[in-house]
């Protein structure tokens, strides 16, 4: 049996290896790269393999980093089956669309620019530079109203002048095809996958469906084992169960195990703190009659701050200002997670299904619709909570929530999730952060909103608790706690320096542990 190593490796996102044995081959995850845009969209489009060879594929979990490459290789040949849990069906049901969506929209934008400097050359002013008039009636001529690209026009312009024009790496045609190939299996249940080929997944408490794959191949005398970490999640956090610690059945010994290293070299807050520190943020921004927004991860983050909220008003420990989560992608997939309680741990069917409630829905909790809706939820003065996508401030309803609120100092922009260099919210996140360490002396730090500029006055909070991954100490209990026998561990799904310092330790801990490169090839 051999294992390939394509994607997320030495890197965190593209998840994708290649399991080949004399009859099949077993594609794990197919994820895309994300990062700049250039190098993401050329590293996204080259297959290293041709689809119409694969047989089946494995998917850990929904995360686009993880998924977001299936509408491809469906669209390339692909005609196997794709085994995940039937939560992760679901999420992929509403994720997939979307990023397909964000795919036609990039190109759309793309194509505009192209199509905007063609026409612009073509009108040179007395300088050289074009007047501002024409470029007004240039932008009128490709834009439908102030935000809308017209794409029938821009399109027209691009054959007519032979302009090199940008295609979607998939449309929302592919992503809705590709779900067409997916199975959703329980956790525990093994599948046939291929010839004498079976898999088996397992709890990887790092988001609802996500799963750690056991895959078996021969038969019982000869037989190989590999196990698929996937994103292995954190101890004791709200809804779902922990990372599996029992792997019954066969295949207890691993030849191979595929192991994440996201915080390879890290040490997360304690799960333990998130309670408290929401409750101190919310009642001290109430207090003053501010409200709080919280920039959040349509899935996942989402569900675990309403989850939390829910606690925390039930039990009296905040005034019960309402809740709005503004984003149709949170509020499809919160609808996921109220429809998948036999993934939830034992705490959320304690303290919420056996009383007769939904974690995710209750009275302050509003799902904001339509755009006017939440244009009017923008203007609210009274104190409430707005949870709204995107995560890091690069898109989305949230750009309007902080147009309006960021400079209030009443207000909180609560931080719960990662900042990547480059985006607004790392900008707000440390020059609000460094604004607060001086004691909010001189004039408050200027940020660009949409074009504009705001003065951020709004406090800024980080809550690093909610992190879905596990960090150096988790990952290594989850391997020492499981009554597998690991011959080897394969350190995948980090930046270099964390999987390399990760493989140290595991070596230091008495493991094999090797970190492979791009396109490299495991025999076991
Ligand atoms: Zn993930």
């Amino acid at each position: 049996m051999h294992i390939t190593f394509y994607g997320a490796v030495r890197e965190v996102t593209g998840s994708m290896h290649l399991l080949s044995t004399d009859h099949d081959r077993i594609l794990l995850d197919c994820g895309m790269y994300q990062g700049r845009r250039k190098t993401a969209a050329e590293k996204n489009r080259v297959l290293p393999f041709d689809p119409g060879l694969i047989t089946n594929m494995v998917l850990s979990h929904a995360h686009i980093d993880h998924s977001g490459r299936i509408p491809l290789i469906t669209r390339n040949g692909f005609n196997g089956r794709i085994y995940c849990t039937r939560a992760t069906v679901d999420a992929c049901g509403y994720l997939l669309p979307d990023s397909a969506h964000i795919q036609e929209s990039d190109a759309e934008y793309l194509n505009y620019k192209t199509v905007r400097s063609a026409l612009s050359q073509m009108r040179p002013g007395e300088d050289g530079q074009t007047s501002k008039r024409d470029l007004q009636e240039i932008k009128r001529l490709l834009k439908k109203d102030k935000h809308g690209l017209n794409a029938e026009v821009i399109s027209d312009y691009i054959k007519r002048f032979h302009l090199e024009g940008v295609e979607p790496l998939y449309t929302t045609t592919d992503a809705d095809h590709a779900l067409k190939s997916f199975e959703g299996i329980p956790y525990r249940s093994p599948v046939t996958i291929g010839k004498k080929i079976s898999c088996t997944l397992f709890e990887a408490g790092h988001i609802l469906g996500s799963a750690i794959a056991m895959i078996r191949y021969g038969d019982n005398g000869n037989s190989r084992t590999v196990c698929f970490s996937g994103d292995i999640g954190r101890y004791g956090k709200p809804i779902l169960r922990d990372p599996a610690s029992q792997f019954d059945g066969l295949g207890r010994d691993v030849d191979l195990m595929i192991m994440e290293s996201t915080y390879g070299n890290r040490d997360h807050e304690p799960v333990i703190d998130l309670r408290p520190r929401l409750k101190q943020v919310l009642n001290e921004t109430f207090d003053q009659g501010g409200t709080v927004l919280i920039p959040s991860f349509a899935y996942g983050r989402t569900q675990e701050l309403l989850y939390v909220i829910h606690e925390l008003y039930d039990a009296g420990e905040v005034p019960r200002m309402p809740v709005y989560v503004d984003s149709p992608l949170a509020t499809n997939i919160t609808k996921v997670f109220g429809e998948h309680p036999e993934v939830y741990d034992r705490e959320t069917h304690e303290t919420f299904l056996q009383q007769g409630k939904n974690p995710f829905a209750f009275r302050q909790v509003q799902f904001t619709e339509s755009v006017e809706a939440s244009m009017a939820l923008m203007r609210e003065e009274k104190p409430h909570i707005v949870i709204s996508a995107s995560g890091m401030c690069e898109a989305g309803r949230i750009l309007h929530h902080l147009r309006y609120k960021i400079h209030n100092p009443k207000n909180t922009i609560l931080i719960v999730g990662y900042m990547a260099n480059h985006t607004l919210g790392r900008r707000i996140l440390e020059q609000g952060t460094a604004y607060e360490e001086s004691g909010r002396k001189g004039e408050p730090p200027i940020v660009k909103i949409l074009n504009k500029e705001y003065p951020l006055k709004a406090r800024v909070v980080k809550i690093g608790g909610f992190s879905a991954h596990g960090d150096r100490n988790e990952m290594l209990r989850f391997l020492k706690q499981s009554n597998l026998t690991i011959k080897r561990i394969a350190v995948v799904h980090g930046e270099e320096d964390q999987s390399l310092a990760f493989a140290d330790l595991l070596k230091t801990e008495g493991f094999d542990a090797v970190v492979p490169r791009v396109g490299e090839t495991l025999t076991i």
